[in-house]
């Protein structure tokens, strides 16, 4: 057994013997290392991340609607900058699909969405962020303060961060099936995250029009192996079939039925059945900017919020950060989106009343 203590918060890398710990701990294991995060120290983080509703002031200074990378990034930024703030989250996001990112700087070994989330809540819960589990239904704005309402329950904060992102659309097939072919790879939803993964596999693009073409002529660049897959027949013009033909990227109609084996992915449509890697839907988002809308904010022709350079939408105390923004859909872009927000907010605030601390 040798554990090497790389991180506070309880997270040890196991060097030996991972396996000794399952019971006792929660190792997580990556693909070229395990982590290992024990029991003492979970107790402590469970501790840190129950919310805390004496301390929370009767007039937040921000609520953060979201709690995937871009809500959790803020709300480091947030508390370190000694501001109130609770997290809202209602456990339905992108990022804690992610089975293993290896694209996101920093984790030599990649790391799962899950995990990183943990991570990241944890940070923001040492420093005072309250993180509350549930969906926030509705939000409005009385008397100069925002009134976010979640269940029956309502609370007041002087500013709101927008960081709800987007859904992705899925194939037609049961969602158990999904789901582990997410887990293992068979069905992946970004091209930009993790084609490295899929070179020189054989890979099948689902998807209409201009979108799917282009996430094919995109994924042509990792595998000579690429199918469109277009479920309600060809609606590419010639010039798009054309460089299709150009790069050999096949073409199939049809309604498709999918199956999972082993190590693979079968698709079948009214004529053949073709075995793949890896599927990529590409069938578009459903952007979350609903509560955006609620508040009057003006949205983009695909649903996103629209911000300023320092991510402030068009109703004062009202910003936005992440996915819900348009932009690359990454972890890093809804990372740096999110410190600016937090900025500005913060500057935004004391312009309203300067931040000073007492002695
Ligand atoms: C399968 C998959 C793999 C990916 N792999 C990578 C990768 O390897 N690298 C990379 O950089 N990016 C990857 N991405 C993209 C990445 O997940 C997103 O860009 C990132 O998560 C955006 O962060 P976000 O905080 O804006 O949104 P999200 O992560 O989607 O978080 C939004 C949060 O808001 C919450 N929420 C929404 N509405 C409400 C509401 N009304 N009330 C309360 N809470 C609400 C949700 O529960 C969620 O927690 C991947 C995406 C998918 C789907």
């Amino acid at each position: 057994m040798a554990l090497r203590r790389l991180r506070p918060h309880g997270l040890f890398q196991v060097t030996r013997n991972p396996g000794r710990f399952g019971r006792r701990g929660r190792v997580c294991n990556f693909q070229r290392a395990s982590w290992f995060i024990c029991p003492s120290h979970r107790q402590r983080t469970k501790r840190l991340l129950q919310v805390n509703t004496s301390t929370e002031p009767r007039s937040l200074d921000c609520a953060v609607i979201g709690g995937g990378p871009a809500g959790l990034t803020a709300a480091i930024y947030l508390a370190r900058y000694h501001l109130a703030v609770t997290v809202f989250d209602d456990g339905s996001g992108r990022a804690a699909t992610i089975p293993i990112t290896h694209n996101h700087a920093g984790f030599p070994g990649g790391i799962s969405g899950s995990d990183l989330m943990l991570r990241m809540r944890t940070q923001a819960c040492s420093y005072g962020a309250q993180i509350r589990q549930g969906r926030v239904d509705a939000l409005t704005h009385e008397k100069g303060e925002f009134v976010v309402s979640f269940g029956a329950k309502t609370l007041e904060a002087r500013t709101v961060l927008i960081a709800t992102g987007v859904t992705n659309r899925a194939p037609e097939m049961p969602k158990a099936m999904h789901d582990e072919a997410l887990r293992r790879g068979l069905l992946r939803y970004c091209p930009v995250c993790d084609g490295f993964e899929i070179t020189d596999k054989r890979v099948a693009v689902v998807g209409q029009g201009e979108r799917a073409f282009h996430e094919a002529v995109f994924l042509r660049s990792y595998t000579p192996h690429i199918t469109l897959l277009c479920p309600k027949g060809v609606d590419l013009n010639s010039t798009q079939r054309n460089r299709l033909a150009q790069v050999g990227i096949r073409i199939e109609i049809g309604p498709l039925q999918f199956e999972l084996e082993q190590e693979a992915i079968v698709v079948r449509n009214l004529t053949s059945r073709s075995r793949f890697d890896t599927v990529y839907p590409a069938l578009g988002t459903t952007v979350r900017s609903d509560l955006a809308q609620m508040l009057g904010a003006t949205l983009l022709a695909e649903g996103c919020v629209r911000v300023d350079d320092h991510q402030r939408t068009d109703v004062r105390g009202l910003y936005a950060a992440g996915d819900v923004v348009k932009g690359l859909d990454q972890i890093s872009h809804a990372m740096g989106q999110a410190g600016v927000a937090a900025t500005t907010i913060r500057n935004d605030l004391c312009d309203q009343s300067p931040l000073v601390r007492r002695s």
